[in-house]
């Protein structure tokens, strides 16, 4: 069983991390704002992510990937404003 949607994220947060200015982009802050957006978005599942499953949800996409985009921005600025104790900074 797959979310899709946890596919879509981290493809998505991948796409926007280098707009993203001033954010450390370590592991503990990347799945802070993995967690972020995925609590906030509805699950879709399957239950094999086979690529016409991925290629549909790419389809139906723009809007899936604009919603995404939007939470995870969101995220960025929370754990850039608040990253968590311990975090590596890359700087
Ligand atoms: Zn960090």
């Amino acid at each position: 069983m797959k979310n899709v949607i946890e596919l879509i994220v981290v493809q998505e947060y991948e796409r926007l991390l280098p707009a993203v200015s001033d954010f450390c982009g370590c592991d503990l802050c990347r799945e802070d704002v993995l967690v972020y957006a995925l609590n906030r978005l509805t699950p879709q599942y399957v239950t094999q992510p086979t690529g016409e499953i991925l290629t549909g949800v790419a389809m139906q996409g723009d809007q899936a990937h604009a919603d995404v985009a939007v939470v995870l921005l969101d995220g960025f600025r929370r754990v850039r404003a608040n990253p968590r104790p311990g975090h590596e900074s890359r700087k």
